[in-house]
């Protein structure tokens, strides 16, 4: 689950990293009050949508010389000006899709006078099962060049969380850092501090770009990217509090309310399929036949007819689906009552794209039988390879 900038700011706060004071704002008033509350002389007003890269981003409705998503601000007058705006607008980065993302909410923060701007990035490194701590000097909007001219200009601190941040991390993250004298204690606290963030709260990445150091000496955290471990939700409800479903998928909010594991991706072939493992086998056999999978959905093992009626209807809310694959194992479901879910299902949606059933497991002649016996256009399938065959062929026969 990912968050606003302004809101991972409050929880790095918590663990006392410093973070400059600011106030989020839904509209242009909330915004100029919000400033009124600021010490100035500098103002910064920040679109908050769920992706980075807002600074050198673009608005749809706005002039192609327009600022971006980040607007430094001199007065209440200049605040007022760029949080109109930008409310309401459409604010296409290198991480939004080309469809961008609308800003609903801004957050007006202090202007920091900044002498320069570092990377600090913490996530969970699979490989090592341990957590890396990425530093670069070279932080700010230009980290992606970074990473790909000058890769050895970032560097990756591994720490084990069994033995948890130890001041020898500390030090090493100040070294690379370049960081003496006060600064160098400032970074090693700083970087105690997001550590302990990160593990308390169950994060999977968090982003700090840029870390900067100002004019007078002081490491500020400037930017701040989370997402957390959706696995670990239940333990955190201040954490799940903070969701924004308006920044999510509409289909993958409504997959979630029952359970189901639902991700949108390219494909025309919609997808459904009991176990994340043979969903994995489904679409890659979708594209060895040459087609793509629209999505990767996992009903679970023991799906019931709601949630395979609800599948059905979240698959076909997505326009790009011209066919659909149903590949089912029954085990702990017997193929029979997948069957009548498929069938009831494919009736309440009225079912306008062709589909294909793939059943094995405990009493799948019943299940095929049930299927045959519907009067609906389903085609059924005898294995996964000839299931995929035939939804393909079926969807370009369609074309
Ligand atoms: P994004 O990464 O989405 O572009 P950032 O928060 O990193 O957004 O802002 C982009 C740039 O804007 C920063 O690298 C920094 O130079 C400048 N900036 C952001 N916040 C402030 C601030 N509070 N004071 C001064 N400059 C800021
Ligand atoms: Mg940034």
């Amino acid at each position: 689950m990912n968050i606003h900038e302004y809101q991972a700011k409050e929880v790095l706060a918590k663990f006392g990293a410093p973070v400059p004071i600011g106030f989020p704002a839904l509209t242009v008033e909330e915004a100029v009050e919000a400033a009124g509350k600021l010490p100035g002389p500098l103002f910064v007003v920040k679109a908050q949508i769920h992706a980075g890269g807002r600074g050198k981003g673009k608005f749809k409705e706005l002039a192609a010389d327009a600022k971006g998503g980040v607007r430094l601000s001199k007065s209440l007058d200049e605040v007022k000006a760029n949080a109109a705006d930008m409310l309401g607008n459409t604010l296409v980065t290198i991480q939004t899709r080309d469809a961008g993302k609308q800003v609903n909410r801004l957050y007006v923060t202090d202007g920091a006078d900044i002498a320069k701007e570092y990377y600090l990035s913490m996530l969970v490194d699979r490989a090592s099962g341990r957590i890396a701590m990425v530093v670069s000097t070279e932080g700010g909007m230009d980290i992606e060049t970074v990473a790909h001219d000058t890769p050895e200009k970032i560097q990756s601190i591994t720490i084990d969380p069994a033995e948890g941040f130890q001041p020898h991390h500390g030090r090493a993250v100040a070294f690379a850092l370049k960081l003496t004298g006060d600064l160098n204690k400032q970074a090693i606290a700083v970087a105690k501090s997001l550590y302990e963030a990160f593990v308390a709260t169950d994060m999977e990445m968090l982003e700090v770009n840029p870390l900067v150091e100002t004019t007078d000496g002081k490491l500020l955290v400037l930017d701040a990217k989370v997402s957390f471990d959706s696995n670990s939700l239940y333990r955190h409800p201040d954490i799940f509090a903070l969701r924004d479903e308006t920044e999510e998928d509409p289909a993958e909010v409504e997959a979630s309310k029952y359970d189901l594991a639902y991700i949108k991706l390219d494909g025309d072939i919609g997808c459904m399929v009991n176990g994340a493992g043979l969903a994995m086998a489904t679409m890659d056999i979708i594209k060895l036949n040459g087609a793509f999978p629209a999505n990767f959905l996992d009903v679970g093992g023991g799906a019931t007819k709601e949630k395979v009626t609800a599948a059905f209807k979240i698959i076909l809310s997505d326009p790009a689906v011209k066919g659909i694959l149903v590949n089912i194992f029954g085990g702990i479901m017997r193929c029979d009552i997948i069957a009548d879910g498929i069938i009831a299902a494919a009736k309440e949606v009225n079912l306008s794209v062709p589909l294909v059933v793939r059943l094995e497991g405990t009493n799948v002649q019943q299940g095929k039988d049930l299927l045959a016996n519907s009067g609906l256009p389903i085609v059924a399938a005898d294995d996964l390879g000839d299931a995929a065959k035939k939804i393909v062929a079926q969807v370009k026969q369609a074309a």
